[in-house]
């Protein structure tokens, strides 16, 4: 089999099962890596494994490996328990002995315990409302603190690669708990609710001589008359020409893209460890209807950053091989992973325009995997899945790939 397969992985599962068991029994299932957290976001979720159904809940997110406080700025880890931080250099010193990769599966953004001690950092709705999930890209606090982060982990551990997840703000409601939102929100009112208005945006926006108020009052109009009116008519198509003519609106949306493309860039500056880890980006924008013809520019800046790229199944064909064919372009070689969990034989995927959940057959997945050349799988999730699935799982991934052509992403 040519593909890798990783598995993320909890430490706070690990810390129930027993490292060593947990990782011997990763490395007889075939796997080559291990993407242990080492920050996350908030997270209910429900082990199977050994027994009684265990439940880890982590209402605001956490850092979950023993960051050293005093190498941090104004932004301190908060850590979660020491029996769950206690799980990292465990994990280092049997996984090497194991021969097994560790990669450190690192949440950027969505880290709402930052937003609670130090809430200047939360992105900012263009209403002026902070958010409660999410932490801005922007923020100089927010970059020292993530660069700090990357290198805390790289120096006391030697990964083999960062996984850094989510260094793109998601949609306004990301997050939200229980949310309530009973109107239409077109897909334009969704990409203006998720421009950040925060001090450090408007700030960036201010250097570039661009007119904040006005954009403001802009964007505002805009969603409310989206809202008020959110059919395809001749007024909307009319709101959406004005919005994409405007120069200024453009120059600040491709900004909020830029601000990521740098915290991505920061994050990965500090390695001081030789040979420097590789560095996997998962990457969306919110921005999409309303970057046009730049998109593709944006993303090869953003692709040019890093060793490898992290698909996921729900994305459209024709989104996979843009970033298939932006990654095959890249001045350096980028691979391509995807980040697969499985449901038995199926994988839920959820289609973007309608936030619904349908089950797709696993082998269909994989086969497209297996088409566009990709070089790695991510299994998601050693904690959350019975050994019996991970085994199928295997056998899947391994017929895919066996039978799959010669690599083609040109399709
Ligand atoms: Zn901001």
């Amino acid at each position: 089999m040519q593909v890798r397969v990783t598995t993320y992985a909890y430490p706070w599962d690990l810390a129930r099962l027993g490292v060593e068991r947990a990782l011997r029994e990763i490395v007889d299932l075939g796997i080559d890596a291990i993407d242990l957290a080492a920050t996350y976001h908030p997270i209910d979720a429900l082990s199977p494994r050994d027994g009684a159904a265990r439940l880890f809940t982590s209402p605001r997110g956490a850092v979950h490996f023993p960051a050293r406080p005093g190498r941090y700025a104004r932004i301190r880890p908060r850590t979660s328990s020491s029996e769950t931080c206690a799980v990292w250099p465990e994990v280092a010193e049997h996984a090497a002995a194991l021969g097994l990769a560790v990669n450190a599966w690192t949440v950027a953004l969505y880290q709402p315990w930052i937003v609670d001690a130090y809430p200047d950092c939360a992105r900012v709705l263009p209403s002026g409302d902070p958010v409660g999930s999410s932490v801005c890209a922007a923020n100089d606090d927010v970059r020292e603190y993530l660069a700090t982060l990357c290198g805390d982990i790289v120096d006391q551990f030697g990964v083999r690669m960062i996984r850094l997840e989510g260094v793109m703000p998601a949609a306004y409601d990301y997050g939200w708990l229980r949310p309530r939102v009973l109107v239409d929100v077109s897909p334009l009112a969704r990409a203006l609710l998720a421009l950040c208005f925060c001090a450090s945006c408007t700030r960036r926006a201010n250097d570039a001589g661009l007119d904040v108020v006005r954009l403001r009052r802009l964007v505002q109009g805009a969603i409310t008359a989206e809202i008020d009116d959110a059919r395809a008519t001749t007024a909307a198509a009319e709101r959406a020409a004005t919005l994409d003519a405007d120069a200024e609106l453009h120059a600040f949306v491709i900004q909020h893209e830029r601000a990521s493309i740098e915290l991505a860039g920061i994050a990965t500056s500090r390695f001081e460890a030789s040979p420097s880890p590789r560095v996997s980006l998962s990457s969306w924008t919110p921005y999409s209807t309303l970057l046009g013809a730049d998109q593709n520019a944006l993303l090869t800046e953003l692709i040019d950053l890093v060793d490898q790229v992290a698909l996921f199944p729900e994305w459209s064909a024709e989104r996979k091989r843009r970033f298939a064919s932006v990654a095959s372009d890249a001045t350096h070689a980028v691979e391509l992973a995807v980040l697969v969990a499985p449901r038995g034989a199926r994988v839920l995927v959820v289609n973007p325009a309608t936030a619904q959940k349908t089950a797709e057959p696993l082998t269909k997945e994989l086969a497209d995997a297996a088409a566009l050349g990709v070089a790695e799988i991510n299994l998601y999730n050693f904690g959350l899945l019975r050994t019996r699935d991970i085994r199928d799982f295997m056998v899947a991934v391994r017929t895919a790939f066996s039978s799959s052509p010669d690599r083609d992403i040109s399709r």
